[in-house]
Parts: C-alpha cells; structure tokens; sequence
C-alpha cells in the first residue's frame, strides 16, 4: 500500500541538463533515491506505512465471570477478532454489524454482487466465476503475523501475490514518445548509470572524506556488479547489460543462436523519463517478498470469519446512538436497508470497531478528549476499479504474468490476474489504484466515467488490446462506500502526538480498536493489533485490573 502522490512528488531534472551537470551533489541525490526512494520511505513512515507489525499472537485471557457480556460494533477484522477470543475466553459476545455480509473492507466482489454507494449510483458486478476484484486490500505481508494467524487458524488458502514484475512496464506519457517500457529496463539503466557515475567519482577521488582507500576498492568491485558494468566500468550495450535489462533476442540454441543485445538509455534519458520514480516501491518493508493473498479474493477471510462467528453477528444493523452508564453500554440501531423503529442492543462492555468517519457522527457519552480524538483522526481518499477482459492478452501476447505495471496517469497502476497464469479463459485487471487528488478526481465521477477513463489509460498502455478486450467492470471510490466513507486512517506524526492516546484509551466501559487506532494505519495488520491490545486492556479491567 503505497501513496502514489509522494512516488510523485519528488522534483524532475530540467530537461537536457541532466547528463551535462551531474555534480557530487546531484549524484548524491540520485543514490539517494537510489532503488528505494528515500522521499518515499519518510512520506510513507509518517503515514505509518513502513512500520512492523508487533503483534506476539493472539491474547491469553482467563475466565471472565460468569455470565460476563461484550457488544461488539462493526464486523470488519478488528470486530471479528474481538468477537473470537472473547468468545473462546468465556463472554457472552454480540456483534452489531451494518452490512450484510462480515469482512468490512476485506472484501471482495464476484459476479452477481452489487452494491450501491453514496448518491444512489448501483454497479451490478457481471464478473463471470472465478473471477473478482479486491477493492479493498489484496496483500498479506509475510510479515504481518497477525492477519495470518487467522488466515491460517480458519483455514484460508494462500497463494503468492506478486509484486515486482520484471517484465511489466513502467509507463509515462512524457517519456519513450508515450510508449512503455519494461520494468527490469528502466531499472537496469538508472541502476547501471548510477554505478558507473560513483565509480568515476571514486577514481577521481571526489568521495576520499566518505571512502577509506581500502574500502574503494571493495566499493568499484561491488558497482561493477550492482550496475552490470563492464571492465571499463562502463554501463553499455553488451553481455552483462542484456542480462539485466534483457536482450532485443535471446540466446537460442543450434546454429543462428546469437543473441542480440539491447541498447542501454543514456543517463539524461533514464533521468528525464521520470521512470525511475516507479521502481522504488517494492524495496518497501511492506512490499517486499513474500507476499500473500488468499485464494479466490481477499474477501475469503471476513468469509470465513463469518461462518465461524455466525451464531455471533446480527447484521443489516446500523448503529445510530451509542450511550454508557456505571452499568452497561446500549446501542441504538436501525435497520440499515430499510430503516424502521429503532431498537436496542446491551452489554457490560462495548468494543467499537466503527469507523472515525462515522463514529465522528454518532452521538455517544465519551469524554471530550475522546471526542476530539475520533474527530482528528483523517483519512485518504481512495479508488479502485476491476476490469474484466475475455482475453488475457498481457500473458499470451506480451508474457506479463501476475504484478504491477506503473504509469503517470491518473490510474496509477494496472494490477494483473496473479493466478490461473497460462488460462485460455478470462482475466480480470486491476484498472486502477489511486491515493489523494487523483482519488477524488475519479470520486467525482459516476462508476461508469471511472470504468470509460480507465480504460482510456490502459489503452495507452496496451494499445489495441485494453478497450477491445474489456468486457464488464466495477470502480469502488471509498469515499462514497456508504458503511465507510473514506479510505483508511491518515496519520500525520503531529495528529499521532495528539490524539492518539486518546483514541486508543479505555473511556469509562467502551475502547476503540480498528486500523485507525494502531500504528499500521491501512493494513488489516493494524486491525488485528488494535484489538489485541484492545481487549486485552478491557479483560484487565472486567478482571478488576
Ligand atoms: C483500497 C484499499 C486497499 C487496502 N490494501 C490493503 C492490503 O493490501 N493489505 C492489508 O492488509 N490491508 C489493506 N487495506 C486496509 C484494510 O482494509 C483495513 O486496514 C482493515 O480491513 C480495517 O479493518 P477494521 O476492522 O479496522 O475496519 P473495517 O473493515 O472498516 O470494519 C468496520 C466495520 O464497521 C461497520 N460499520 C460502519 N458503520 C457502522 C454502523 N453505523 N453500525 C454498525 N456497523 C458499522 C462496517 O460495515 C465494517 O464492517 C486496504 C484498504 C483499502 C481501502
């Protein structure tokens, strides 16, 4: 999960001048952003992105009293967790639900289903089996213990997410004359010019204050082969070069076998395509491999969740009032399709794992500091759309199997099928997966726009295939998802030193857990961390801690 607007904030080289006037400091900018986007890593700590899960498996709770009860608010993860251990502890647990189907944002949507957002607009998904799409997450960090403790303890198949594809393009209307090019290109080229440069500044002695002498050697040894350089250490065509950013043709065997190599990007081009502004996500703790997903959509774990907990949530539930005494905790909840008298839910405790942008709106007797918390707490905009194709043309035409292909339009990305590989059947393509202004943009407009404009920038990309080959579609703009209204929580470290405390701490009978409330803001990591922490504080307190 990465915020496309801070890969593109960086700021581009004047055009033409790169090659000319690369000085030490500008080299020592480049290395900077070298693989891995320095700029990106700080925007990315700060939203709480790169953070490690500090999950130590799941809470160790003893015997309530007898008798003991939890009202649980929304089934997402956060909710469904709580509602698991709690139960297995011993408590008498409830889950008020707004939907009609657990998971929350773990979702995923499969022909058949349809769903109607803020404004009224409906999308009837017409996928055909087997296929869907995630709008909410789609990875599982090997990482990120929690999520896949419950995968794992309910039985949810996984299977490996690909996130760098060597061979998917890297796109950008300004550059190649609008044509993409493969991933492993654009980054063999940044990477070999870069090696050849702080070789040459390392024979001119220009980095003596930052290199012993016994280490200079080591140092051209290593760029020699980081950059796929030659004797000379020089990035140029050749052997070495053609078996990082790959041949024109391949070796082959008998006679007629030479291969052909390709010719490398000078420097001022590689810099001046802005290409390389793509390839530092995957160097991202949370991108990097391994990386799940469960088989047949995302969506299997709240699935799965749900027939486990399904004695537990009562849904079509919409919370409208949430209210505590010295006693107990009483929801007021209407029924979310059709509305109707309201009625009443209540327990000793109450666990809320509902939104801050909903929440935000609902009366309820906390402190004020609790109240300023949940309304402090910001969220980014985001949109997904899932296109189905009836030919898999990126794999039978241009052997893209699985990842991501990057471009500069407002899309973002072109997410592709990461199983079935080598199917004759359909395939569905992530269309797009955009953050901020771009987001909502596509918000703005009605799902079919979304879809038309999509397809648009995916033309670009695979001209002659995108548009001819698409046969039905879906665009989610979460801030338009009715039980949502958002994306995920959006914390700056300034907000963080604020409220964050208080967000996170027990008022009176009733705690907060969800994404929002963790430091792995937009991962379901997040989630099952919340909680754990959540109701491990809440059983202290029942416990008379
Ligand atoms: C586009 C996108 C991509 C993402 N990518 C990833 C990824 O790749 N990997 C990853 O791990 N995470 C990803 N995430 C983040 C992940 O989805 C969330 O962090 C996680 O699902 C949040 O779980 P939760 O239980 O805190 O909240 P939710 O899942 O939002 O659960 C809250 C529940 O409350 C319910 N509710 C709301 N209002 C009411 C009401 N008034 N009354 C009753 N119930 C109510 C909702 O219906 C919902 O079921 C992504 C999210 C988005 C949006």
């Amino acid at each position: 999960m990465t915020d496309s607007s801070a890969i593109k904030g960086g700021q581009p080289n004047e055009p033409g001048t790169a090659e000319k006037s690369v000085s030490r400091r500008s080299l020592l900018r480049i290395i900077g952003t070298l693989a891995g986007s320095t700029a990106m890593y700080s925007a990315m700590t700060e939203m709480g992105f790169a953070q490690e899960s500090g999950y130590a498996g799941p809470p160790k709770l003893s015997a309530p009293p007898p008798g003991t009860s939890v009202l649980i608010l929304g089934a997402g993860i956060a909710g469904m967790v709580a509602a698991l251990e709690l139960r297995d502890a011993g408590y008498k647990v409830q889950i008020l639900e707004y939907q009609s189907r657990p998971g929350g944002r773990n979702w995923s949507l499969y022909g058949g289903d349809s769903f109607v957002e803020l404004g009224g607009a409906k999308q009837e998904v017409k996928f055909d089996p087997g296929q869907y799409l995630n709008p909410g997450p789609s990875r599982l960090p090997y990482h990120h213990y929690g999520i896949l403790h419950y995968a794992d303890r309910l039985n949810v198949a996984v299977e490996p997410f690909t996130q760098v594809n060597y061979n998917a393009y890297v796109h950008n209307t300004e550059a190649n004359g609008g044509k993409p090019k493969r991933y492993r290109e654009v980054q063999a080229d940044f990477h070999g010019h870069v090696a050849e440069l702080l070789g040459k500044s390392i024979k001119q002695s220009a980095l003596d204050q930052d290199v012993t002498k016994e280490d200079r050697e080591i140092l051209l040894e290593a760029l020699r082969g980081w950059g796929a350089l030659d004797n000379n250490m020089k990035y140029v065509k050749g052997r070495a070069t053609s078996n990082r950013r790959g041949p024109v043709v391949d070796d082959g065997g008998g006679v007629n076998s030479l291969p052909t190599y390709s010719e490398p990007d000078t420097l001022s081009t590689v810099l001046n395509s802005n290409m390389w502004r793509s390839i530092g996500e995957s160097h991202e703790y949370e991108m990097q491999t391994s990386i799940f997903q469960p088989k047949g959509g995302m969506g299997q774990i709240g699935v799965a969740f749900g027939r486990e907990l399904a004695a537990l949530i009562k849904y079509n539930c919409k919370v409208i009032d949430i209210h505590q005494d010295d006693h107990g905790v009483t929801a007021t909840y209407v029924d979310s399709r059709t509305g109707g008298p309201p009625r009443k839910a209540s327990a000793d405790w109450c666990i809320c794992t509902i939104p801050a942008t909903i929440l935000s709106q609902l009366p309820m007797n906390v402190s004020a500091k609790k109240k300023a918390a949940i309304n402090g707490v910001k969220y980014t905009a985001r949109v997904r759309i899932g296109l189905q194709m009836k030919r898999r043309f990126w794999e039978r035409d241009e052997r893209i199997y699985g990842g991501l292909t990057y471009t500069n339009q407002p899309n973002a990305v072109i997410g592709y099928p990461m199983s079935d590989y080598f199917s004759k059947g359909k395939g569905t393509l992530l269309g797009a997966d955009v953050f901020g202004m771009d987001a909502l943009n596509f918000t703005a407009k009605p799902p079919e726009q979304r879809i038309a404009d999509a397809l648009e920038y995916g033309e670009k990309i695979h001209p002659g295939q995108y548009k001819s080959n698409y046969e039905c579609g879906v665009a989610i703009a979460w801030h338009r998802v009715p039980w949502m209204l958002g994306g995920n929580s959006n914390w700056s470290e300034d907000d963080r030193a604020v409220y964050y405390d208080d967000l996170c701490a027990l008022d009176g009978r009733i705690v907060l857990a969800g994404e929002h409330a963790s430091r792995i803001p937009g991962w379901q990591e997040g989630a099952v961390t919340s909680v754990t922490d959540a109701i491990t504080r809440l059983h202290a307190k029942v416990m008379g801690g």
